[in-house]
């Protein structure tokens, strides 16, 4: 299996709540490295560029005000499968939906303040992984 990276944010739900290390504890439990790290308070120009590819749904406002409201945590994570397994611990959107074990089952508010963000394909992931973090901060 390939060794992977992906990108993953901590939402301002769960940084408010002080879960950092909780929802951390669960991504390393799940045999992802945390490989680049920062917390940042995003502008709404950010949280706007950052999300534009749902810039036509409903929601966007929403989301975007959501993001720009406190601090979050910025990762990078490295392991086997990387993006599809970060998926997977970080489980559906809706937390209602989410199964069992998983940090939005666990964690989650609602479907929009669901504490965390992982990137969606390996591509996206690269992007994203550049719109946060230079190369010389991501450390394997
Ligand atoms: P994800 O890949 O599981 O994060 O889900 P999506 O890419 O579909 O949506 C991106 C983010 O937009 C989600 O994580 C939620 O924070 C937010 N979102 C999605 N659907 C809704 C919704 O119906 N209402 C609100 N307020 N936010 C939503």
């Amino acid at each position: 299996m390939a060794i992977e990276r992906t990108f993953s944010m901590i939402k301002p739900d769960a940084t408010k709540r002080n879960l950092t290390g909780a929802i951390t504890a669960k991504l390393e439990e799940a045999g992802l490295s945390v490989v680049a790290s920062k917390r940042v308070w995003m502008s709404l120009r950010q949280a706007e560029a950052f999300y534009a590819v749902h810039k036509e749904r409903p929601f966007f406002g929403e989301l975007t005000e959501f993001m720009a409201s406190g601090p979050t945590v910025v990762q990078v994570l490295e392991g086997e499968n990387a993006v599809a397994k970060n998926r997977e611990v970080m489980g559906a959107t809706n937390p209602a939906d989410a199964a069992e074990g998983t940090i939005r089952k666990e964690f989650a508010l609602s479907i929009g303040e669901n504490s965390v963000h992982g990137s969606d394909a390996a591509e996206t992931a690269a992007e994203e992984m550049a719109f946060w973090f230079a190369g010389n901060e991501i450390v394997g």
